[in-house]
């Protein structure tokens, strides 16, 4: 099917040139863009997009969705990492298929209305019994029609181990090796613009054995499939890694084999000038979480530092419970705002933190396929008009929008994989009374033993 988006006001594409154009059109086919500007054939659907600015869709590279049913619980707001995630193991070893589903659902929607069509998710907490939760993750996404990466992720370092998480939320090396390799045959798709990949992803050094670090990274490239953990988010893990291993945490990692161009760190906070340096040669990447890291009091990532040294970054909400929303517009306006208030004109522009959302997630997912406007390239795309009070007079830039004005209404049009999903603020994919509903319900059997 032919799909043609006409009267484009400004297309920012996010291309390697940066390239902005006007009074332009887009055409869709198979899933790609196959044509910028005019285009001598007759379309089978047409959207008149007059005073809109279309961009990229938003790629969000690290996420824990099942966390949307503990967003703002009061018992745990005033706590930093390692309390936070104590007092909260005990709820989330209740979570099942049912939950997975609704707060995917949820969260994903959430994203989408705000001009994400890609999400990695970092799941990691897999009960006994629990069901088959990353299919119950893909099964949201394929209602919605977003792109997902979804890793099957893992904890086997309990607090009689030196740990953590209680035993209720662990599990042995050898299960979790066996549910990774079943869920790469039965959900990855490594073609190019798939709409679903599996990622390895032990959760952090905290709360995983050096074993499952060792045969996770073994299996994964194995397998051909990105890694990912969480590394140097505060100042707690850098204590933990120096009094168990005797050594700083990315150190710890390296000695597992766990750097290159197939490992994606989440939050990266705490690195010294030789670390970044190291991440850089191995071509490690990072995926940032700005708000996440400013509720729970983690620190300041030197994005400035890392952009310098060609480092890929990408941008993140980080879980539902650490941030407490699923909102990439509101991340770029935080990413931006919290690096201009900590490294003045050293930090970067609006746009840069656009391209970090956009080129750079996609980039730190591996996805070449993603993250720019460009012939060839997925047909991702948000629109958002600009003939809206909330834009007036803040248009003179249109690339920049995001980080230096701040934007915060549903997107008008979203696109996945050249199908729409958002038509005026809305998700196309769900009932939402019915989401509510049934969100409300879970919820209740979920907190009950808070
Ligand atoms: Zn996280």
């Amino acid at each position: 099917m032919l799909i043609h988006l006409k009267n484009i006001d400004t297309a920012v594409t996010c291309d390697d040139r940066d390239h902005v154009y006007h009074n332009t059109e887009l055409w869709f086919e198979d899933g790609k863009i196959v044509r910028i500007g005019p285009f001598d054939r007759q379309p089978d659907r047409e959207y008149d997009c007059s005073n809109m600015i279309v961009y990229p869709g938003l790629i969000n590279v690290h996420h824990h969705l099942y966390q949307y049913f503990t967003r703002n619980l009061k018992k745990v707001q005033n706590y930093e990492l390692f309390d936070w995630l104590k007092a909260l193991y005990g709820v989330w070893k209740n979570l099942n298929e049912q939950t997975i589903y609704l707060s995917s659902l949820s969260g994903m929607s959430e994203l989408m209305r705000y001009g994400c069509t890609t999400c990695f998710d970092h799941h990691y907490v897999f009960p006994n019994g629990a069901g088959d939760l990353l299919g119950a993750q893909f099964h949201a996404a394929k209602e919605i029609g977003i792109r997902m990466h979804a890793s099957r992720g893992s904890m086997d370092l309990s607090e009689k181990d030196g740990g953590l998480p209680p035993d209720s939320v662990v599990q042995r090396v050898d299960e979790i090796l066996r549910d990774c390799e079943r869920a790469f045959e039965r959900y990855h798709d490594a073609s190019e613009f798939s709409m679903r990949r599996i990622v390895i992803a032990p959760c952090s050094p905290f709360s995983v054995s050096d074993t499952l670090y060792r045969e996770s990274a073994a299996l994964a490239r194995a397998l051909g499939v990105h890694l990912h953990t969480h590394l140097c988010e505060t100042k707690d893990e850098e204590a933990y890694t120096l009094a168990r291993f005797g050594k700083r945490p990315f150190a710890y990692m390296e000695s597992l084999g766990w750097t290159g161009p197939d490992v994606f760190y989440a939050h990266g906070i705490h690195f010294n000038d030789a670390e970044l340096d190291r991440i850089a040669e191995t071509g490690t990447k990072i995926a940032h979480c700005p708000c996440s890291n400013m509720k729970l009091s983690s620190g300041v990532m030197r994005l400035p530092d890392m952009l310098r040294r060609g480092i890929d970054v990408g941008l993140a909400v980080d879980g539902s419970a650490s941030n407490d929303g699923s909102n990439l517009m509101d991340e770029m306006r935080s990413a931006f705002l919290l690096h201009r208030l900590t490294w003045g004109d050293r930090a970067p522009g609006g746009y840069e933190i656009l391209k970090l959302a956009t080129n750079g997630s996609a980039k730190v997912l591996g996805r070449s396929d993603l993250g720019s406007i460009e012939e060839g390239k997925a047909a991702d795309v948000f629109l958002i008009r600009k003939d809206r009070s909330d834009l007036l007079c803040a248009i003179d830039d249109p690339t920049s929008i995001f980080g230096n004005v701040g934007y915060h209404k549903p997107c008008d049009l979203v696109f996945v994989n050249g199908t729409l999903t958002v038509r005026d603020g809305i998700v196309l994919g769900i009932d939402e009374p019915k989401l509510i509903r049934d969100s409300d319900r879970e919820l209740k059997r979920f907190l009950a033993n808070l």
